[in-house]
């Protein structure tokens, strides 16, 4: 006879997947705990199966057979988001983490990727042929949650966000239905999947326009914090002013050989990099800077570039806002953020929302902020041990930024914020939303997210 209870388990049986072609955790089983295990790690959680699947016929099963045992899942793509919600405590973790695939065609500049890609893997399949397309700004981000989210990198000024550069998504709904995704079928979800994060289902893979891309010239200049104030409204007013090859982000943090500086990191991936070399160089001669490390580089190096800063396992807690232009008020609240941080892994990063990602329409995709913005991140990081502190200092910078924040959070900045912030994410977007969740998703089945409600759970106040 079935066992009733997920702790039970005998529960979980191969035979209960038949054909499942990846592998199986329970806890106890060899490789349960590395399975679990996530970039953040400050998620310490304790799912009662994780199914590791190979291909989007292991993911529609392992749908099939949450949805018949009332089980809860989350869904696992690179496994970097800093909330934790790839994972969930007692459920069923449907983990894309070894769907790896890619593959290109050169002659029409796309790629087809599976999520479980991260940036940098995607990148360096792609870079070969002297084409990529808009990533995020680090290696080792998940490709599958960065898409669904929307997807803010380096070259958004010049290409859009990710998702502008999406031509299809494979996907299983909630109903264990495999289904393509694009302009032409299912345009519905099309829209919504752009920016809807993972509440319509599980992507299993993602066609994307690539670009031809030299090197791009790229790096950064050091400031020490000391300076902050006369650098902040230059980075201000350069950033603000910068065309759409040129993207500019600002991260204060501490070095190990130089102490609390400003890195103002840039990237210019227009064609003439001699162009480059001019619009850069008010940047390069501003200060001077402590150190000028800007140099013509592959776009994966530039990828890199802040990967040791963010190393896998060391524990994290994010808080993050949006600011318009900011005025020089509100840049002095943010150096006080930065002079209040209580660990030398903590940082402020800055990123510049601005060019071809802010002129999409807001309707046009399911990502609402279309305006040129900066979205900030207050990142504490520490070594293991007491996080209450390094947490303290995240919310602290937060309220101090409050008075000064725009309305609406990038949704894969979020953490536990909830409806409301959610609501004002997707602003006039969100009944759409609902609407769709509604369709194609009407129990919530997909609820570890930032959670758009069907509509019968939200007249219901659940
Ligand atoms: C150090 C750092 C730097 C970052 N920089 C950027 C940046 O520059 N630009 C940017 O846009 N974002 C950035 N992010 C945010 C990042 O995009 C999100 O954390 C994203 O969720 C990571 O993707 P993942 O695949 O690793 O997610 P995971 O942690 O694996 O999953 C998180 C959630 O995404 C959803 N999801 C993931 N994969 C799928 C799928 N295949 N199908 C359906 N739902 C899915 C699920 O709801 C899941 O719970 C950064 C995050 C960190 C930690």
């Amino acid at each position: 006879m079935m066992p009733t209870s997920v702790k039970d388990p005998s529960f979980f049986t191969e035979a209960n997947f038949p054909a499942f072609s990846g592998e199986i955790f329970r806890p106890g089983d060899p490789g349960y705990d590395q399975a679990r295990r996530l970039w953040n790690g400050a998620v310490d959680k304790y799912p009662a199966l994780i199914a590791r699947c190979r291909t989007g016929q292991d993911v529609a099963q392992a749908v099939t057979f949450a949805r018949r045992h009332h089980l809860p899942v989350s869904v696992r793509s690179g496994g970097h988001n800093t909330t934790g919600l790839a994972l969930i405590d007692d459920g069923l973790v449907i983990d894309l983490s070894q769907m790896k695939q890619v593959t290109v065609d050169p002659a029409r500049r796309i790629a087809r990727a599976e999520p479980g890609l991260t940036l940098g893997e995607f990148v360096r399949a792609t870079e070969p042929y002297g084409l990529v397309t808009t990533t995020g700004t680090c290696s080792g981000n998940g490709l599958g949650g960065a898409t669904l989210g929307g997807g803010i990198g380096w070259l958004m000024g010049k290409y859009g966000l990710i998702i502008d550069n999406v031509r299809a998504f494979e996907l299983v709904t909630a109903a264990g239905q495999l289904l393509t995704v694009s302009a032409a079928e299912n345009a519905d979800l099309f829209w919504g999947l752009r920016g809807g994060g993972g509440n319509f289902g599980i992507v299993t893979a993602i066609e994307y326009q690539l670009h031809p891309v030299g090197q791009v010239l790229a790096g950064m200049v050091i400031h020490p914090l000391a300076n902050a104030q006369t650098v902040m409204r230059f980075y201000r007013d350069f950033s603000s002013a910068a065309p759409d090859e040129l993207t500019i982000y600002a991260v204060l943090a501490t070095l190990p050989e130089l102490g609390p500086a400003i890195m103002l990191i840039a990237c210019y991936c227009g064609e003439n990099l001699a162009e480059g070399e001019r619009l850069l160089a008010p940047l390069r001669q501003f200060g001077p800077p402590l150190v000028d490390m800007i140099k013509p580089m592959a776009y994966s190096e530039l990828l890199a570039l802040l990967d040791p800063a963010a190393p896998d396992g060391r524990h994290y807690h994010d808080t993050a806002y949006s600011l318009k232009q900011p005025g020089d008020e509100a840049l002095e609240s943010l150096i006080a953020c930065a002079q209040a941080v209580t660990s030398p892994f903590t940082a402020i990063v800055i990123h510049h929302v601005h060019g071809a990602a802010a002129r999409v329409p807001a309707g046009e995709t399911a990502f609402a902020l279309r305006e040129t913005h900066y979205a900030i991140v207050n990142a504490a990081g520490w070594e293991e041990g007491e996080g209450a502190v390094h947490i303290a200092w995240a919310e602290e910078s937060l309220a101090r930024m409050q008075p000064f924040a725009s309305r609406g959070l990038y949704v894969n900045f979020m953490g536990h914020e909830g409806e409301a912030a959610i609501r004002d994410a997707y602003r006039a977007n969100y009944e759409r939303l609902v609407a769709l969740k509604s369709k194609y998703d009407p129990t919530n089945f997909f609820c570890f997210n930032q959670n758009i409600k069907p509509a019968a759970q939200s007249e219901r106040g659940l």
